[in-house]
């Protein structure tokens, strides 16, 4: 990527357009960001009503692979990312031939493979969790007893703890591999988790890599349910700790692009790295409006070629994901939506919907930021708008 791609210019003719690949909401968020720049934008996803198809300019409805898809979006944009990290390396190796694309096919099939992930984490230096890669039964059956009980892991395509099967003996990996339909897999050690966090990083073509503050994360049920992120939420040395295996890490892979490194932060205060994503974050959706540059800014920039300059946190804050299971059922009489009118009138809330028209159970249907001027205040808001909406205290 050598020269910027600058907002509100001609690119051959056309209005400079940013691509991406997947419309889920991560590229709603970044074609907004996109857009609010002055860029124009397409997206490719087979999906009529994807949520970035709805608002971008241009929508391709093909599939990942398709030949004619990807020619299309090329003859479109002037660069092209993405915003799921099971887009086929293969299509993002097509584009990367012709168009910058970020991050590139190289750093995304390694985010792809929990197993390649983790020896690139080795290779940088950084902890990982004692685990064992399981592709063939002779693997199986080396397995160490040390490992267990332990959470056996798809290498591939796994995501909000799906594909992932918890095991106390040898039987029970033995009958879970089996389930999992013997696809290679990654046998990881249970370990005593005292708490999640997450660290997002940008980094330019030319090497330039600036961060937002730690995240503290707390799942549910395998889903991120709530992200807090101020002074104190996460102990001094291992926000420092966490920032530097980050950036050790996009470093390592001569990433463009932004990029979500998730830590666990183990009882006795040890830290081990558990996984990252090639693409903005659930975990970073609060720098919305809590930053003075957000995750998908920072996105645009890395893709347009743009200065980076360090973001910086204005409010304290908190996210609450907001899953289907918020949703009143469609069935019976009464309201149709959860109480925002309610919600909206906390001080520092900010709604945010992702434009899905159908509530399922664990479907990630919006965020709700809420941001103030300390702590204290934030989280008293915050759990007051979770009691409004039905999400369980934290
Ligand atoms: P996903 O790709 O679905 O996010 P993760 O590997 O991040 O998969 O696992 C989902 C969640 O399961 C983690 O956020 C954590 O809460 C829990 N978990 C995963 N691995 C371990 C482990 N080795 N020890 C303890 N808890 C784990
Ligand atoms: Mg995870």
């Amino acid at each position: 990527m050598s020269r910027a791609i600058l907002p509100g210019s001609l690119v051959n003719g056309q209005p400079a357009t940013l691509g991406v690949m997947g419309g889920g909401q991560l590229g709603r968020m970044f074609v907004h960001a996109a857009q609010a720049m002055g860029y124009f934008t397409a997206v490719l996803d087979p999906d009529a009503a994807s949520p970035a198809g709805r608002v971008s300019h241009h929508h391709i409805q093909t599939d990942y692979l398709d030949e004619q898809g990807l020619a299309q979006l090329m003859q479109r944009c002037a660069a092209i990312t993405t915003e799921f990290e099971n887009v086929p390396a293969p299509a993002l190796m097509t584009l990367g031939a012709h168009r910058p694309v970020a991050p590139a096919s190289d750093a995304v099939a390694i985010a792809q493979d929990r197993a390649a992930e983790k020896a690139h984490f080795v290779r940088c230096g950084v902890p990982v969790a004692p685990h064992a890669v399981i592709e063939t039964p002779a693997q199986l059956a080396a397995v160490s007893e040390d490992l267990l009980p332990g959470i056996l892991k798809t290498a591939r395509m796994g995501y909000d703890g799906k594909g992932q099967i918890r095991v106390k003996t040898r039987e029970a990996l033995a009958a879970a591999w089996s389930e999992l339909k013997g696809v290679p897999c990654v046998l990881e050690k249970m370990l005593p988790l005292q708490a999640e966090c997450s660290v997002i990083v940008a980094r330019g073509a030319d090497g330039q890599m600036v961060n937002f503050p730690v995240q503290l994360n707390l799942h549910r049920e395998g889903i991120l349910a709530v992200t807090s992120v101020y002074e104190g939420a996460v102990p001094d040395d291992v926000a420092a700790q966490a920032v530097a295996a980050t950036r050790a890490i996009a470093e390592g892979l001569n990433y463009v692009g932004v990029l979500c490194v998730e830590f666990f932060l183990l009882e006795g205060g040890q830290m081990v790295v558990n996984e990252m994503a090639p693409r903005p974050h659930n975990s970073g959706h609060y720098t919305m409006n809590a930053c003075d540059q957000s995750q998908f800014e920072l996105q645009v920039r890395t893709l347009a070629g743009l200065p980076l300059t360090q973001p910086r946190q204005h409010s304290s804050a908190i996210m609450l994901n907001l899953l289907g299971d918020l949703w009143p059922q469609e069935s019976v009489k009464g309201p149709s939506s959860p109480a925002w009118a309610a919600v909206l009138a906390l001080p520092g809330t900010h709604l945010h919907l992702y434009g899905k028209l159908s509530a399922r159970p664990g479907r990630k249907m919006g965020h709700l930021n809420i941001t103030g001027p300390t702590p204290e205040a934030v989280r008293a808001t915050a759990l007051q708008a979770a009691a409004l909406l039905g999400i369980e205290a934290f």
